[in-house]
């Protein structure tokens, strides 16, 4: 019996778990994939946004305005990447210009610090490669980047450091509520019981709200196709550039990502079901002619990758943060779209808070420890650092990723490390091996190996990422 069930493993619910572990609760997060970050959380813009773009007012710009020191914060403690490099909105016309000073507006009421609205050639002389047909823009000074994915994995890593609870492959199929405990059971057949239950199920939010008896909103999924480029065009830019706003969202950016890529995207389109993975030549022509739009230099022969991310939207675009009208004990974290990231820490300390209002009795633990290993501590390190930690670390003078220098002491330790990395993408999220130009054509054989050694697993069995995904069928000789 848990004090709190907590559905999905995204940011919202890592970082719900790591805010709950600083109490004496017992918390347990369900999990229906094989690794955290597996939603929207792992497939966004990776901006932590400066807040000028909510409607002053709404929960989104007060949640938003608070939210940003709270991520950098806790990013710090969590050694997640992040950087503050600043977001630059963009007018390309006399027409679009009126919006620029709307935005400014609508950020001094929100209490954004740092706003300044630039001349195209004030833009210029700090981003060289913006476009020349830019006229006017709004200079967001407080705004970053951060790797969203890192950030959910270090989150539930501290929690679970922290004594919460993980279990992945639980996709959570019927819930019940009887004398005041939940009974969750998941599509295998396995039960677990909470008192309190928190819906962060992202796109699925909506299904887990109906299985729980408390059907009253519909996710309406939006996705984003992307494009990532090789280092060589990380620093076309500094900034996170944005053309003005629509109603469809906050439009295509340049960015550069904090491993130092540059990222393009997203488009937004709405889609079926919230899984949707595939890009498409029309989603990718758009974000081209789009992201050349504002930084005409862009050599797209450089692109890596490219991916698709999916919104978990809803009518009215307000996230849905309350306890349930009809069912004690239920909280929902739903349509958590964007800036879901930039308030993920603002949210979990809102939910906490309703949590309380509900009855939940917060005592807190006298050892709570924030602070998180620094799992980049290696590739912060000079030559000579390097050097003497090897003396020590031998399997850290091994490069087992040649493309983004990852070594094997590295992926040893995310497979050992909280929440342990178990399939070739998990390693990969953690390590970056893999992500580099020939995208883990080289490394991928020998992380199979170590997965398959540290798990005590046979290598036909290691996954890319769970379920079905095997990366071999079988041997062929010895
Ligand atoms: C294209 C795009 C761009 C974005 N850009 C930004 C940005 O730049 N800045 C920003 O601040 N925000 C951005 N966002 C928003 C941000 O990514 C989200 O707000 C945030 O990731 C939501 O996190 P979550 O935990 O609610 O959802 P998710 O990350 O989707 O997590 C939900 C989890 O629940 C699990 N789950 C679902 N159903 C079940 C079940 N039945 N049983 C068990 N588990 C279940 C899922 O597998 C998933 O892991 C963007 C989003 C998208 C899609």
């Amino acid at each position: 019996m848990y004090d709190v069930l907590i559905v999905g493993a995204g940011v919202i619910g890592g970082t719900l778990a790591r805010e709950l572990s600083k109490y004496q609760l017992s918390v347990c997060v369900l999990e229906k994939e094989n690794d955290v970050a597996m939603g929207a959380s792992r497939a966004n813009s990776g901006i932590v946004h400066g807040g000028y773009d909510p409607v002053p007012g709404t929960l989104k710009a007060q949640l938003n305005s608070a939210g940003v020191e709270l991520l950098f914060e806790a990013a710090k403690d969590l050694h997640v990447p992040c950087k503050r490099n600043g977001s630059m909105v963009c007018a390309f016309s006399a027409e679009e210009e009126p919006l620029i000073q709307e935005l400014y507006d609508q950020g001094q009421e929100n209490n954004i610090p740092g706003l300044k609205v630039l001349s195209g050639d004030e833009a210029r002389a700090i981003e060289p490669n913006l476009s020349a047909a830019v006229t006017k823009v709004l200079h967001v000074t407080n705004a970053g980047i951060i790797c969203p994915y890192d950030l959910t994995i270090a989150a539930i890593g501290n929690a679970m450091d922290n004594g919460v609870s993980l279990r992945r492959n639980f996709r959570v199929a019927s819930i019940c509520r009887e004398d005041g405990v939940f009974t969750v059971t998941s599509a295998a057949g396995e039960q677990l019981q909470g008192k309190y239950l928190v819906n962060c199920a992202g796109g699925y939010s909506d299904a887990v709200a109906r299985m729980a008896g408390d059907d009253f909103f519909t996710i309406i999924p939006r996705a984003g196709e992307y494009m990532l480029l090789d280092k060589a065009e990380g620093g076309r830019v500094s900034h996170t550039l944005f053309q003005c706003p629509t109603v469809e969202g906050k439009g295509i950016l340049v960015s550069p990502t904090v491993d130092g890529n540059l990222l393009v995207g997203p488009t937004a389109q709405v889609v079926e079901t919230p899984v949707s993975k595939d890009t498409t030549p029309e989603g990718l022509g758009i974000v081209e002619r789009l992201a050349a739009k504002s930084v005409p230099s862009v050599n797209f022969r450089q692109v890596i990758t490219s991916f698709t991310g999916v919104r978990a939207s809803t009518k009215g675009g307000e996230f849905i943060l309350k306890a349930s009208d009809t069912v004690p004990g239920l909280v929902h974290a739903g349509a958590i779209d964007s800036p879901g990231l930039t308030c993920c820490v603002s949210i979990a300390k809102y939910l906490v808070n309703i949590l309380q209002e509900q009855g939940l009795a917060l005592t807190e633990k006298e050892n709570w420890n924030g602070k998180r290993k620094n799992f980049h501590a290696f590739r912060e390190m000079d030559d000579e650092q390097k050097n003497a930690y090897i003396q020590e670390h031998p399997e850290f003078g091994k490069i087992v990723c040649r493309c983004e220098t990852v070594t094997e002491g590295e992926i040893l330790d995310a497979i050992r490390s909280n929440p342990a990395a178990t399939d070739i993408d998990g390693v990969k999220r953690r390590t970056r091996s893999g992500m580099g130009r020939c995208q883990g054509g080289f490394c991928g054989p020998y992380v199979m190996e170590l997965i398959s050694k540290e798990l005590g697993i046979a290598t036909e069995d290691v996954t890319k990422f769970g379920g079905n995904s095997r990366m071999v069928m079988g041997r062929i000789g010895e």
